[in-house]
């Protein structure tokens, strides 16, 4: 292991939180804002192997915040990001998924994955991690960005994002600060390596709300639903028809 790399962090959660790092496998859906910051500090952490889907290209507006992408206009966001954990960190394995995940693929997307953090700019993709997340029993780490705001949790099961929102707003648009992104993509990726060494408390349960505008940042406590047709147990499969329009479940078997 190269120690003197990960010596700082080994003070704070000690040489066995470093071996479960480096054994951890964790996808990140999303490559953009939320994800830069995710995949650069959990590449230089040392995760183990790093799953990486999205696919879209890099474009001169996403820039602003996407930081990890620098160089590689027009690129796939997958690609380009892997680009960036070789030259941070070459110990951390890379999977490559240069598409985005769907009903269809995110069963065996996430199946091989101890940790998804859902980083997508879409009310779609955060139903579709959520639900494959509850069928698998993988922890899903959520974040959404808007101008200066953002939220985060962490789903464990009970109560799941479902039971918070259990079907889709209207998309209020892309407005977004970069540091905005950044702020909350690295609160994730601390979740994700709460999650992995054990160490600290994870922020299960409750959600998180910031705004980097007034410097208001607060949390609350969310209750399962106990009629939520995805932490209940009651679908039991990703399918087309629960991911269009609010997203609703329609169809559970
Ligand atoms: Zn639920």
């Amino acid at each position: 292991m190269t120690f003197e790399r990960y010596k700082r962090q080994i003070e704070v959660f000690g040489i066995l939180g470093q071996e479960k790092l480096m054994k951890a496998k964790v996808l990140v859906v999303g490559a953009g804002g939320l994800g830069s910051p995710v995949i650069a500090y959990l590449a230089a952490a040392g995760v183990g192997r790093i799953g990486i889907v999205d696919g879209d290209y890099v474009e001169e507006s996403n820039l602003q915040r996407q930081v990890i992408h620098a160089g590689n206009l027009k690129e796939n966001k997958a690609e380009s990001a892997a680009k960036f954990v070789e030259k941070l960190n070459p110990h951390v394995v890379v999977d490559i998924y240069p598409y985005s995940i769907n009903p269809k693929n995110a069963i065996d997307l996430i199946k091989p994955y101890d940790v998804v953090v859902g980083c997508p700019d879409n009310f779609k993709t955060r139903y579709i991690v959520n639900d494959a997340c509850m069928l698998l029993g993988k922890p899903f780490v959520h974040a959404a960005v808007y101008g200066w705001e953002g939220e985060l949790s962490v789903f464990t099961g009970k109560p799941c994002y479902r039971c918070y929102l259990p079907k889709a707003p209207t998309e209020i648009g892309r407005a977004i600060v970069g540091s905005t992104a950044g702020v909350f993509g690295s609160i994730q990726s601390a979740e994700v390596i709460k999650l992995i060494t054990g160490s600290g408390e994870v922020m299960r349960g409750r959600i998180m709300r910031g705004d980097l505008a007034s410097m208001d940042f607060f949390s609350f406590e969310i209750s399962g639903n106990p009629e939520c047709p995805v932490c209940s147990g009651r679908l039991r499969g990703i399918f087309e028809e629960n991911y269009s329009g609010r997203c609703e479940i329609r169809r559970y078997e």
